[in-house]
């Protein structure tokens, strides 16, 4: 590991006092749970030269989960593991809970936050193993090592020709299925935006993950509330149930009618994608439909309709279509 400096802070204000005062020069992190950002330290892949603890934040606003007629909000601080098992996260909003339970292991989530947890990094082995030189991602310009390598766990959505490594997270596919909002502090003060604008596409520049301005603290996640909340589940395909990162995974929620007739879908990708993957062209298909195995089918159809597979990822395309039709039909079938 290369030396930085380390400082704990108590409050978001001091946060980003620590983060205006460190030298604008030198690469500033947050340090939450440490779990994404220490390993890839350890890996030489992250070098910041400060390093701000926001833990304590856990005590504030920040660590608290709140439940109402309006919604839900989740403080960044918050754990995945506090998250998950919140009964009113569980009851009314279970594809959060479940992307969250299915996330990592049980050790994992009681250290890592889900402000952490939106903003962690790409498991692509060439971005994270500093001896492959060519990594647009790593080291922009430089090529992309899984172009001409093996490609399994790469993306087929919202890929480029500088990079094909897939978004990693689970959680954000919940929160980008539910039409969530990520509240910020900022130095230039406080500013809210919908999930779906914070995640950036490769493009050219692979190197910028997200819209945040320098300094920018999530503090919550807001998730309206809907009436398709509570129908609403995540399926993750994975290589072993214990604890490994998604092949596949669909976050669906739905609003039937009496006669169960679909009056209100959001269906979102994971494991396929290279950002958490809304599939609005799924939705679209669903309305006015009695859910059944062939409209679940033309939904998933729609959903890959844009695919880009390559020799050793195409199995995705397939594997992502069957998850989504049993998601949807496991939710159509839920008792609500
Ligand atoms: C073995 C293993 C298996 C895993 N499996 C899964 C899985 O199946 N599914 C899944 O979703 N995840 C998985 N993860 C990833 C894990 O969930 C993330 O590492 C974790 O959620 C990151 O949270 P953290 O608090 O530890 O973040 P940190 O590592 O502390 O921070 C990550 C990044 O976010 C920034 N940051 C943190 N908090 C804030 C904030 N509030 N505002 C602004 N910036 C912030 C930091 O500066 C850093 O750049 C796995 C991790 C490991 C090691
Ligand atoms: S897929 Fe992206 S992260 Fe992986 S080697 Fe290529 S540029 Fe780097």
């Amino acid at each position: 590991m290369r030396p930085f400096v380390y400082q704990r802070v108590e409050s978001p204000q001091a946060a980003l006092a620590a983060f205006i005062t460190a030298p604008a020069s030198a690469d500033r992190q947050y340090l939450a749970g440490g779990t994404t950002l220490v390993d890839l330290m350890k890996l030489d892949v992250m070098r910041p030269q400060a390093l701000i603890d926001i833990n304590a934040l856990d005590r504030t606003g920040l660590g608290r989960i709140d439940a109402g007629p309006g919604g839900l909000r989740l403080g960044a601080m918050a754990r995945m593991a506090e998250a998950a098992e919140h009964p009113a996260v569980a009851r009314d909003y279970p594809v959060i809970a479940q992307s969250l339970k299915l996330a990592a292991s049980q050790q994992l989530r009681n250290m890592a936050s889900l402000g952490g947890n939106v903003l962690q990094r790409t498991r692509c082995p060439y971005f994270r193993d500093v001896s492959y030189a060519s990594c647009n991602k790593r080291n922009p310009g430089s090529g992309c090592t899984a172009l001409e390598s093996l490609h399994r766990d790469h993306a087929v959505l919202g890929v480029s020709e500088a990079c094909i490594a897939t978004y990693p997270g689970d959680f954000g596919q919940a929160l980008i299925a539910l039409d969530a909002i990520v509240e910020l502090a900022g130095p230039q003060g406080g500013r809210r935006i919908s999930f779906a604008e914070m995640h950036l596409m490769p493009g050219d520049t692979p190197q910028f993950e997200t819209t945040l301005m320098p300094g920018e603290l999530i503090t919550a996640f807001i998730v309206p509330a809907a009436p398709w909340t509570r129908r609403s589940l995540y399926l993750k395909v994975r290589q072993r149930e214990s604890y490994e990162f998604a092949l596949a995974s669909a976050a669906v929620a739905l609003d039937l009618d009496d006669e169960r007739i679909v009056r209100g879908a959001r269906v979102a990708l994971g494991g396929v994608a290279t950002v958490p993957w809304r599939a609005q062209d799924a939705e679209g298909t669903l309305y006015g439909k009695t859910l059944n195995e062939q409209v679940a089918s033309a939904a998933a159809d729609a959903a890959f309709a844009f695919a880009r597979p390559r020799a050793d990822n195409a199995y995705k395309v397939a594997l992502g279509k069957r998850t989504l039709v049993r998601a949807l039909l496991q939710a159509a079938a839920m008792e609500r």
